[in-house]
């Protein structure tokens, strides 16, 4: 059996050569941080760590330990004894030791530390004559049993607080700071009377049961409530176990000559390389986190700018801040990375008690990945590798300035990130008009369906009662890069009174509120927001990745002004062109509706007509902006009742633009009226049943090409996608109408242009027969929203409702609208992948489902070797960095 208990520091610095004392998964990161620093020759208190594979041996055998752990425990302990020089349990000069967890990870739902353990009322003697110091020791002692009471025992904290709050008034004291030994000392009596009581027996005594009992608590935080969920939420393994680090104490609280703090090498918000802290001075490390007294700032710099009146630690003790400067710096150069860091000054003597890697928000991780390139502390592989793709949400969207004041309402799910402040509005026509008007608005909708696309484009930012995160307003806010917060359940509209109520709180039409479509935060008033910066350390970041990058990055995009914003973040191309939505724009819903509410194909014919001309202005516009580029369109794909009128009224009014009977027009409306939609008539099914439409569509699409390539000299390259394909067959029919009506307008047009005809792949079937239908198609597209929704059967509309509990339950590990089920779905990709290859080799391949903007979907496209990702405009950016990181593997 491997070793279980590996000491550190003290003597030579106790550094092994075993590796396991360097693995996190062995011994913690906390644990393997200790050993490398003490390793590096750094102050560390002497310590040992009980590795994690011993916490999960203790948890399967039912809570129980080892002879041989008893054992190796009590030779670490001597190890800790020799290097200091005191012996733990002594009564005239007695060893403390912290005890404190220590996952592969830090998690804060488990057990964090025990300090000052070894005291009692022997010790407590020996520690005041050895330290000189009474109150030190009082205080230090009742510091323990407060500690190990609420940690170990299970003892209510606050017990603990009353006590003390009511000898501090009977006292007349104001604070901690007044209380002289006697005090503390008297308090120790009364800390023990409430354990007493509390556990029926008192509190131990015997130095090896606290030791014990520390230890044990450590590995039952595992399976604590607490760390389960924190496990849920953070996608980490049940498995794993926790370390636990006994460590030598050093004290902070030794009076004026002694301190303790915490500090990041580099500014964690802003990523400015200097010094980041807080310390205080006679003081224990929970009281700079527990702000029972102010921190002071680490810096003359940083206290300046503050205008604070304490003391830095670099103005109060030059000597120990110069080691600690000269510590930050090592750190930094060991780890190649900025470092969050907790230290002790003992009567001047500078301790190292933690280092790990500091959480950073996107912008100073930016600033630091180019900044530490630039110090030649890391290569540009490495930069691109450490920045989290999806933080750079946070630089894409406007975004709340964390410093104003929030008064929040409710919450929903935080479905297109970014922040909006504007008035309430209940319907996209309003949204619109008050727009026009150049109000600021936010349109609140129980749901969104293509009819309100209009308003979503004029609102601000859109708030749904319903659907999840792949529902209509989510995709769409998505593209739009509208913030959105959909699912908020509390909400309810009242349409005859204009008004909604969210929570308890009442609002109308009107009312001003903001969103946080990162949290899904729904605030009264305005929030002041700040504009997102896409230059400096993001743009250098930005090239570097692409240096890296294997894979294409397209967008998402049906407006000149998506296609705009696409180009910016650096797309290649358009992936998906979704048609549709260029059907719902005002003045020509009429002409969709004449055409699809029509008796007979003249009828169509003569409504497609009338609409031919705009779709070639719609392309036309798109193949400016994209000029040089491939631009995917598809050819329409929803069932068409979605694009009929509601209500009478709407009725009344189209029946007298195109003068056929209101009655006659519902009669056919209700026609179309479908059980299942979403399997209905919908995709290819409609080219095929109504050949006149996706006719009108490619010559409108040859049209604008050809008159761009004319305009322009640059050719643009049409990529003409049929969706739903399930069959070889239905592409083959499709693909003659494309290239015949292509053939057509080029005679026309007296100029050739290439283009090519392919599919999308979003269907079970259109997977397994990829081999076939390849012959047809010149390109795929991984329509991975369809292909997920009808291999596992479930909506993608309706799937808000019960996901939240399949993904706590692990049933699946994530969203599978969000991130591709690679197990399941991802086998169908495969295969498409396979055999549309075998067949033509040189078959385009590309996925333009919601995943394209996903990192862990991309790294799977990467493995496929598939050609390009095409993401929302807004997540092309977060897609070039995710693309070149899944190159570099
Ligand atoms: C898809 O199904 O993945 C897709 C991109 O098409 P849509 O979302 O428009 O159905
Ligand atoms: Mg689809």
């Amino acid at each position: 059996m491997s070793k279980q208990v590996y000491t550190f520091g003290g003597g030579a610095n106790g550094a092994s050569d075993d590796p396991r004392t360097r693995d996190k998964t062995i011994v913690g990161g906390k644990g393997a941080n200790l050993a490398e620093m003490a390793g590096i020759g750094l102050p560390v208190p002497p310590g040992f760590t009980i590795t994690t594979e011993e916490c999960v041996r203790y948890l399967a055998s039912g809570a129980d330990f080892s002879p041989e752990l008893r054992a190796d425990v009590a030779t670490a302990l001597t190890h800790i004894e020799g290097s200091v020089g005191k012996s733990f349990g002594n009564a005239a000069d007695p060893l403390l030791v912290s005890v404190r967890s220590g996952a592969r990870v830090s998690m804060p739902g488990m057990m964090d530390t025990v300090l000052n353990l070894g005291l009692n009322d022997a010790t407590v003697q020996g520690l005041a004559a050895t330290s000189g110091d009474d109150r030190f020791a009082w205080d230090s002692y009742r510091r323990f049993i407060q500690m190990y009471s609420d940690v170990v025992l299970g003892i209510e904290h606050h017990l603990f607080e009353d006590a003390l709050e009511i000898v501090k008034e009977d006292n007349g004291f104001f604070t901690d700071v007044e209380m002289e030994a006697e005090h503390w000392q008297a308090l120790v009596g009364e800390y023990k009377d409430i354990v007493a009581e509390a556990l029926g027996r008192p509190f131990p005594q015997d130095v090896q049961e606290q030791l014990w009992g520390a230890i044990r608590a450590v590995f039952d935080s595992w399976d604590s409530d607490r760390a389960k969920v924190y496990r849920r939420l953070n996608d980490i393994p049940g498995d794993w176990g926790t370390a636990v680090n006994v460590q030598a104490m050093v004290f902070g609280n030794m009076g004026d000559t002694s301190a303790t703090g915490v500090a990041f090498t580099r500014d964690p918000a802003t990523g400015e390389r200097a010094y980041y802290g807080e310390w205080l001075v006679n003081a224990q490390g929970e009281d700079v986190v527990a702000g029972i007294r102010t921190p002071q700032y680490l810096t003359l710099k940083a206290r300046e700018a503050a205008n604070a009146k304490p003391l830095s630690m670099e103005e109060a003790m030059p000597a120990a801040y110069t080691e600690l400067a000269r510590v930050f710096d090592l750190l930094e150069l060991h780890y190649k990375d900025m470092q969050d860091i907790e230290f002790t000054v003992e009567r001047n003597k500078l301790w190292m008690l933690q280092t790990r890697s500091g959480k950073r928000t996107a912008k100073a991780a930016l600033r630091m990945a180019v900044e530490m390139v630039g110090e030649g502390l890391i290569d540009e592989a490495t930069a691109v590798r450490r920045i989290d793709p999806m933080a750079l949400d946070q630089l894409l969207h406007p975004t709340l300035d964390p410093n104003a004041p929030r008064d929040i309402l409710g919450k929903g799910l935080p479905a297109s990130p970014g922040a909006a402040s504007g008035a309430i509005v209940l319907d996209a026509d309003t949204a619109e008009h008050r727009a026009e008007l150049g109000e600021a608005v936010i349109l609140v909708r129980v749901e969104t369906s293509p009819e309100d696309i209009h308003g979503m484009h004029a609102a601000k930012g859109v708030l749904t009662a319903r659907g999840g995160m792949t529902s209509h307003a989510a995709v769409v806010a998505r593209g739009m890069g509208r913030p959105c917060v959909s699912g908020a359940s509390a909400i309810s509209i009242d349409m005859p009174s204009r008004t909604l109520q969210i929570g308890n709180r009442k609002l109308k039409e009107g009312d001003i509120i903001t969103l946080d479509g990162a949290t899904g935060d729904i605030m009264a008033g305005e929030v002041k927001t700040i504009e997102p910066e896409l230059v400096g350390d993001f743009g250098t970041l930005m090239v570097w990745a692409d240096q890296h990058r294997r894979m294409k990055v397209r967008a998402n995009a049906e407006t000149p002004a998506d296609c705009r914003m696409a180009r910016q973040f650096g797309a290649e191309g358009v992936g998906l062109c979704r048609t549709e939505h260029m059907f719902f724009e005002a003045g020509r819903i009429s002409a969709v509706r004449q055409m699809i509410l029509a008796e007979d194909e003249g009828g169509r014919r003569a409504a497609l007509e009338k609409l031919l001309p705009e779709q070639r202005a719609d392309f036309r516009a798109i193949f400016e902006v994209m000029a040089g580029l491939p631009v995917t369109i598809r050819l329409l794909d929803p069932p068409l009742h979605e694009f009929l009128p509601h209500g009478d009224a709407e009725f009344e009014e189209l029946a007298q633009t195109i003068g056929i009977g209101a009655e006659t027009l519902k009669r056919r409306a209700g026609e179309l009226h479908e059980f299942n939609p979403m399997l209905g008539h919908r995709g290819c099914r409609l080219g095929i049943t109504f050949p006149e439409i996706y006719e009108m569509q490619a010559r409108a699409i040859f049209e604008a090409a050809c008159d761009v390539a004319e305009a322009s000299g640059e050719a643009v390259v049409p990529e003409v996608m049929i969706p739903l394909v399930a069959t070889k067959r239905e592409l083959e029919i499709l693909r003659g109408l494309v290239d015949r009506t292509a053939v057509k307008v080029f005679e026309e047009k007296g100029r050739k242009l290439e283009y090519l005809v392919g599919t999308m792949i979003e269907l079970p079937r259109a997977a397994l027969m990829a081999g076939e239908i390849a012959e047809e198609a010149k390109f795929f597209s991984f329509g991975t929203n369809d292909l997920t929704q009808t291999t596992l059967g479930v909506s993608r509309d309706d799937a808000a409702r019960f996901l939240g509990p399949y993904v706590e339950q692990g049933i699946y590990p994530r969203d599978p609208f969000v991130s591709l089920d690679v197990d399941g779905v991802g086998q169908l990709v495969k295969i498409a992948a396979e055999r549309g290859r075998a067949t033509r080799p040189d078959i385009k391949l590309g996925i333009c489902g919601e995943h394209g903007g996903d990192p862990a979907s991309i790294a799977f496209c990467e493995a496929q070797g598939l050609d390009y990702v095409s993401a929302s405009p807004y997540r092309v950016p977060i897609a070039r960095l995710a693309a070149a990181q899944a190159a570099l593997g």
